[in-house]
């Protein structure tokens, strides 16, 4: 079966590249890239022995058994929120029974005992990018000219710095900063993040292992990616070389050549996080995390004088708008106006009819959370369930605390009219 047909306008293409460096004797990164499968990787191992080497070679070899049968069929066939979550939970798993598979084989071998790796996947299918990720490799998006981290390292510095425990100066100076705090093989369980970016055409992915974003910063990885485009590999390797190739580097560039026009490039786009970013509920996420709630995100482009929001209409999602601008009644009473940032609809995270209309007066874009996939998020995704249901309960403190200072108003309103009488 062809992921990619020809007829596709979805075109993608991708170089690869490992170099062993050079202080270590032996390489334990393994990569895959393959188009005609979809499927881009880069896992970085790490253990005694061999068992490094085995850890991620194993893992890149069991990841592409896997992508060979995907249960791809219902989200190519339909691109909905339900296939997309079917499809990356599938992901999760697939990442999941690939950590007990190394813990067995560690069982069986002694020597391979403590053997590990880091695992940053990415699959393609039909205009969407399905991320998993386990560790402390890298992925990266350029897109209009600007680098992003998509993913983030699961090492003891970030996640102290994510959690807002430290401060980026703090972290920098810890001494176990670099130390992982999930990898694949070393325990029976793992959290895999999961994450969905909508393709856009001249988009360039980037997977590394630390060996490239340990000796080469950001900007240096922008600038080469920006120079080279998909002919990046090559010197993005000699500059983790020349930074002094401590440690084995590996590189996967993918870039989208075409992709299919008619789908709206907004899931994961720039746009859509700083829209997020805006938003009271939203705040608090790093931007992993941002990314990571987009995944259950759906596009919803709304026509002026539409309706989004009614005592008629199902009140199942929330809503962020990202363009346009949109006004809301009560009682055919105009009581505010919406614009980029702004959440609307089942703002407490249930389903309740809505008292108020909620109509677009300029052609508007929204992010719809359909209520259904918040609450599967919050099962999956603990920490993410945590931030924004203190967004959520912080949004409502805020009303209360409008509210009552209104009503203090008014009292006061009256107890001076009283006096008067
Ligand atoms: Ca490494």
């Amino acid at each position: 079966m062809a992921i990619i047909p020809d007829s596709s306008p979805l075109r993608v293409h991708s170089a690869a590249l490992s170099d062993t460096g050079k202080h270590r004797g032996n390489n334990e990164d393994a990569y895959i890239a393959d188009p005609a499968l979809g499927l881009f990787a880069v896992a970085d191992g790490m253990g005694g022995h061999a068992g490094g080497e085995v850890a991620s070679q194993l893992a890149i070899a069991l990841l592409k058994e896997a992508a060979a049968r995907a249960p791809d069929a219902a989200y190519l066939q339909s691109p909905s929120v339900a296939h997309r979550r079917a499809l990356l939970g599938w992901l999760a798993q697939t990442v999941e029974a690939i950590n007990e598979a190394l813990l067995e084989r560690a069982r069986q071998d002694r020597k391979l005992h403590g053997m590990g790796c880091t695992l940053d996947v990415a699959l393609v299918r039909a205009g969407g990018l399905f991320l998993a990720h386990v560790g402390d490799s890298r992925t990266y998006l350029l897109r209009g000219g600007v680098l992003r981290q998509v993913t983030e390292d699961h090492t003891l510095g970030q996640g102290l710095l994510s959690a807002g425990v430290l401060s980026a100066e703090d972290v920098a100076r810890h001494p176990q900063r670099n130390v992982l705090t999930r990898a694949l093989g070393p325990f029976p369980a793992v959290q895999v993040d999961t994450s969905f970016l909508e393709l856009a055409a001249g988009d360039l992915f980037l997977l590394c292992s630390d060996g490239l974003h340990g000796e080469v910063s950001d900007e240096g990885i922008q600038r080469l990616l920006l120079g080279a485009r998909e002919r990046a590999a090559p010197p993005l390797v000699q500059a983790a070389l020349d930074g002094g190739g401590r440690d084995n580097v590996t590189v996967v560039v993918l870039g989208v050549a075409q992709c299919p026009a008619e789908r709206p490039s907004l899931i994961g786009s720039q746009r859509a996080r700083d829209a997020l970013a805006q938003s009271p509920l939203f705040r608090r996420l790093t931007e992993a995390e941002l990314l990571r709630v987009q995944k259950i995100a759906v596009v919803q482009e709304v026509a002026a004088g539409a309706a989004v929001v009614g005592p008629d209409l199902p009140a199942d999602a929330l809503y962020v708008v990202v363009d346009g601008e949109l006004s809301v009644h009560r009682e055919e009473v105009s009581v505010g106006v919406l614009r980029c940032g702004d959440p609307f609809g089942s703002m407490a995270l249930v389903e309740a009819p809505s008292d108020v209309v909620v109509r677009a007066e300029t052609p508007a874009r929204l992010l719809s959370f359909p209520l259904a996939e918040v609450r599967e998020l919050f099962v999956t995704d603990p920490v993410l369930a945590a931030k924004l249901a203190r967004g959520a309960l912080e949004r409502t403190a805020e009303r209360l605390a409008r509210v009552s200072a209104t009503l203090a108003r008014y009292r006061k309103a009256a107890k001076a009219l009283a006096a008067l009488g």
